[in-house]
């Protein structure tokens, strides 16, 4: 199956074309410029940058492929979850192009998309378990199929990307706050000793928004101490606060491993994956679990529309079809996508 896959539903505008599992093309144009001196993406934004350069995207997608419209089987496209203005960009574009071309049309979850993205890179067996991490998401999800999911536990607060995000503003460091405080972290001689929350609860639940505190308050002793912050200590708080989502995020991990019973795989996804402390112990875990661990490229493990060109092509083989009453939703709960999702989209 060929299928051309659109998305919009944060900050990044994507296409990318799919032949089974080959990657035709994947091009990503980034926002990043736009939002950057706002400290965050800003929707209205980014709705209209999607509206604009969504068109470029899917003509750069196909001419790397070098491939014709007409060559696609399918046009995949995230339906949500996201910013509504965002995601709306990439499922009207997708709807002409179906609309001009005859094409069916198949609409994904930017979830399942993440979710779904080992089997396109490692081709992994039905289920495994998988642990998303991002910007907006963090969730253990067993992957029954490509429309079955069930989720074992999650943040029950901020997702982990985000809170690399808020640390690195509260450190001075710039955004995106993961790659920039996991550098800083790579200098540190020390490190800072900060909690590990949840830990002492069973289950698979997490939380990231009191260690976040934690970091003002280290941050606030140190420019006390200091009359302002030293590189040094700087370098050490990013190595505590890493490695105490390393920690928790590992030691969950291990749990949601012992409550899923025939996996064939643990995996990592999200662009918190593109950790390099934590795909270490991640990768721990698994092997003490007697598990095969995938973590996929980087480039894979962030927002792109490969994994959703991908997730459509395993949907498109399911047998679901969407036509243009297709809607796009800000909200869309993973594990309770299985029945609703086929058919019309509604
Ligand atoms: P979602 O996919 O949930 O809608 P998103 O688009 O923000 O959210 P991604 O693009 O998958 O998510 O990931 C971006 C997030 O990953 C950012 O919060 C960023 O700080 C984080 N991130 C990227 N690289 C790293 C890294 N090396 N270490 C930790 N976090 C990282
Ligand atoms: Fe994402």
């Amino acid at each position: 199956l060929t299928i051309l896959g659109l998305e919009s539903s944060c900050d990044d505008t994507a296409a990318a074309v799919t032949r089974g599992r080959a990657i035709l093309s994947n091009v990503v144009l980034r926002q990043d410029d736009l939002h950057a001196a706002f400290g965050g993406v800003v929707p209205e934004i980014a709705a209209r940058a999607h509206a604009e350069k969504i068109d470029l995207a899917v003509e750069q997608a196909l001419a790397e492929a070098g491939l014709r419209l007409s060559d696609c089987d399918a046009i995949a496209v995230t339906a949500g979850p996201g910013l509504i203005g965002g995601v709306l960009a990439a499922v009207m574009c997708a709807k002409g192009l179906a609309a001009a071309t005859g094409l069916p049309l198949v609409g994904v979850n930017h979830l399942a998309g993440h979710a779904l993205t080992p089997r396109l890179t490692d081709g992994l067996a039905f289920p495994y378990l998988m642990l998303l991490v991002s910007g907006g998401h963090c969730q253990f999800l067993r992957v029954d199929g490509p429309d079955a999911f069930a989720r074992l536990g999650g943040t029950i607060d901020d997702a982990p990307g985000e809170a690399f995000d808020k640390v690195a503003r509260l450190l001075g460091l710039p955004q995106p706050g993961g790659p920039a405080v996991e550098a800083e972290a790579a200098r540190a001689t020390g490190t800072v000793a900060l909690p590990r929350p949840l830990l002492d609860r069973p289950g698979c639940d997490l939380s990231f928004s009191g260690l976040k505190t934690a970091v003002l308050r280290a941050r606030d002793q140190a420019v006390a101490a200091h009359d302002g912050l030293p590189r040094a200590l700087r370098a050490d708080i990013c190595h505590g606060f890493q490695s105490a989502v390393r920690d928790v995020l590992a030691e969950k991990s291990r749990r949601a491993i012992e409550a899923s019973p025939g996996i064939t795989a643990f995996a990592v996804a999200g662009g918190v994956a593109a950790n390099g402390p934590l795909r270490a112990a991640l990768s721990e875990v698994a092997e003490a679990a007697g598990l095969p661990f995938t973590a996929p490229p980087l480039g894979l493990c962030t927002d792109n529309a490969a994994m959703i060109a991908w997730a459509g092509s395993e949907l498109f083989a399911a047998g679901q079809r969407d036509d243009l009453t297709l809607a796009a939703r800000p909200r869309w709960p993973l594990d309770r996508t299985a029945r609703p999702m086929l058919g019309s989209g509604k």
